[in-house]
């Protein structure tokens, strides 16, 4: 599902971030990305949402080579794929329903499909009953679980997450985790970066370790 051969990232005018990285990731299977702060793991995810372009190297995803991906292809690629922040990003001056919403009216659908999509993403995450409330009135944790609920709105074949649990206490970031852990079981690929050893540990999900520009595997 996801395959990087031999990719190497540089910044304009910077040195390599990612050098002549591999990384093979199957269909349906889960690894967490650890790593020094600054190690590139938000680049390696970047790369994996067209957001940043490969300098070299081959990057597939889903069978689309992202290196040779048109500009005008990438909107349709990113519709397969699910991404979670640290902070979220939710707009603070809609409604959660809205913000779970916005990701398939941006992809164009049936104003009926699109309710019923909304809602059983915000019951998956636990959140049926606060559809109508403002981020700003939920918890940290649930303000998260918001961002998961649009991440997984359009069903994405690969959810990609960036220190989902950084602004998190150890009980909700094994919760947040463990939510990560159940769409994994049921089909998804998923690679979520964390620098919290302690949840790695608790996981004991394949884990890549990134430092020097390359990708350790973690027994
Ligand atoms: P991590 O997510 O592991 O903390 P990042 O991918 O954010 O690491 O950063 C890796 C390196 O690339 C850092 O040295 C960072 O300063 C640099 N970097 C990240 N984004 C950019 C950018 N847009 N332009 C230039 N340098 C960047
Ligand atoms: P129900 O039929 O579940 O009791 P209502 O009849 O109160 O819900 O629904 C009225 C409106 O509220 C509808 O537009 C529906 O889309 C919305 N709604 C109700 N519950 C939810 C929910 N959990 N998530 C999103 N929207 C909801």
């Amino acid at each position: 599902m996801i395959e990087f051969i031999n990719v190497t990232k540089h910044y304009p005018g910077r040195r390599h971030v990612l050098r002549e990285l591999n990384l093979q990731l199957g269909k349906g299977e889960m690894a967490l990305l650890t790593g020094p702060s600054g190690a590139g793991k938000s680049t390696l995810l970047k790369l994996l949402t067209r957001l940043e372009a490969v300098s070299h190297g081959t990057l597939r995803v889903a069978g689309v080579d992202l290196a040779t991906l048109r500009r005008r292809h990438i909107p349709a690629y990113r519709r397969r794929v699910g991404v979670v922040f640290q902070d979220h990003k939710l707009l603070m001056d809609r409604t959660v329903y809205a913000n779970v919403a916005l990701t398939l009216q941006v992809a164009g659908m049936s104003a009926r499909q699109l309710d019923h999509r909304v809602r059983a993403a915000l019951d998956k995450v636990g959140l049926g009953d606060h559809w109508r409330e403002f981020p700003e009135t939920l918890s940290g944790g649930e303000q998260q679980r918001v961002g998961i609920a649009r991440a997984i709105v359009h069903t994405p074949e690969i959810l990609l997450a960036d220190e989902p649990t950084g602004n998190l206490d150890p009980e909700l970031s094994s919760e947040i985790l463990d939510m990560f852990r159940d769409f994994y079981r049921h089909g998804t690929t998923v690679l979520v970066a964390t620098h919290d050893q302690g949840q790695v540990d608790r996981m004991g999900v394949r884990t890549l370790h990134l430092a020097h520009g390359q990708l350790q595997e973690k027994a």
